[in-house]
């Protein structure tokens, strides 16, 4: 019993690691390459960059180097989930990682070519493309909610007038949502993607410095699917999916010496979400553990019922291949490894 309890849990959350390529200005200023994968057995050698001796190994379900494309990890990795959304159980993706290694190219991309669109959008294509080539005893409904959460507070970024900051409330049945949460019900990849660009617009009103906020918050992209289908009985039956896309924070340390203040609350708070889903994800795939704290930050309460059950849920650990990033690499893999 034990044992088909754990693989069935190890299926549920799966842990990938992704290198982007280094950058011209890494090339330019000379800085080597320190990571080194081999993409067919799952494994990552790490070089510490002041001892050529000291190599460290890390094994992930799949990892993807520099040459990975983002169709390369839509079809292997997060196809599936889609698919599960569409059956009616929920599914979260994360993008974990220092800032400046990938999480918002993995997520995003860039629209405007087509072979660098990101997940968000290979996930939408593949929403829309199912529901279109669906026979007309289903019917969907397709809403999309996108919040951001910034010093442990939620803020809809589809009514960027308001301010206000959102609460998590839970349902008799367990569910948890949040109340007055802007949903946008989308008929269309258009419009979908129409939502999407709007929220990423409001993500930086009232921002002197974008890719600041941006490494401070966690921005979450919710799609719901709601499928109503005749069953061989003649009746109606009703799934519902969510989808939850998921640009974390940056995990770089963030409270280096000199941070005071505000900036030492807000250092303090990133920690603690990104150390409590890491815990969570820890306590899902350990088999032995009875006791999952969702209720340690805002952002497990929120996913609380998308992490583990029936929902699936992928964690892409991105990471830069450069020597100077050495100390945040080994932070990522070891924070990756521990969520495995
Ligand atoms: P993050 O969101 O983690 O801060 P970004 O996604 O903004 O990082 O990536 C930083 C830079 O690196 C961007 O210019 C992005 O286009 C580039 N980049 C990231 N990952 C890749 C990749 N796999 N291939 C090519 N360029 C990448
Ligand atoms: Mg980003």
């Amino acid at each position: 019993v034990e044992i088909m309890k754990k693989s069935s849990k190890q299926e549920t959350v799966k842990v990938i690691v992704r290198c982007r390529p280094l950058s011209a200005q890494e090339k330019e200023n000379g800085h080597s390459k320190i990571v080194h994968m081999r993409t067919q057995v799952g494994q990552i050698e790490l070089r510490n960059p002041k001892d050529h001796e000291d190599t460290k190994d890390f094994t992930f379900d799949a990892i993807y180097d520099e040459n990975s494309t983002q169709s390369d990890l839509y079809e292997e990795t997060f196809r599936d989930l889609v698919d599960s959304v569409l059956n009616g159980y929920n599914a979260t993706i994360f993008a974990y990682g220092q800032t400046g290694t990938g999480k918002t190219h993995t997520m995003e991309g860039k629209s405007d070519d087509p072979q660098q669109r990101g997940v968000i959008y290979k996930c939408i294509e593949h929403i829309f493309e199912h529901m279109a080539a669906s026979h007309n005893q289903e019917e969907y409904l397709v809403r999309a909610s996108y919040l951001e959460i910034y010093q442990e507070e939620i803020r809809d970024l589809l009514e960027a007038e308001s301010n206000k900051k959102l609460e998590i409330k839970e349902r008799p049945d367990g569910g948890v949502y949040v109340k007055d949460l802007t949903s946008r019900l989308t008929r269309s990849i258009a419009e979908i993607q129409d939502v999407m660009i709007r929220g990423n617009a409001h993500r930086s009103v009232g921002r002197t410095n974008m890719n600041e906020h941006s490494s401070r918050s966690h921005a979450i992209f919710m799609i719901t699917v709601e499928c109503s289908r005749i069953g061989a009985d003649g009746e109606s039956h009703i799934t519902v999916g969510r989808l939850n896309l998921v640009d974390l924070a940056g995990s770089e340390r963030q409270s280096k010496t000199g941070a005071t203040g505000d900036r030492f609350k807000e250092a303090t708070k990133i920690n603690l979400s990104l150390s409590a889903l890491g815990n969570v994800i820890k306590a899902l795939v350990d088999a032995k553990s009875a006791h999952v704290p969702y209720r340690d930050s805002k952002l497990t309460r929120l996913l609380q019922d998308s992490l583990g059950g029936n929902s699936k849920t992928v964690m892409v650990a991105c990471i830069g291949p450069a020597s100077y990033n050495y100390e945040e690499t080994i932070g990522t893999l070891r924070y990756a490894n521990r969520a495995k």
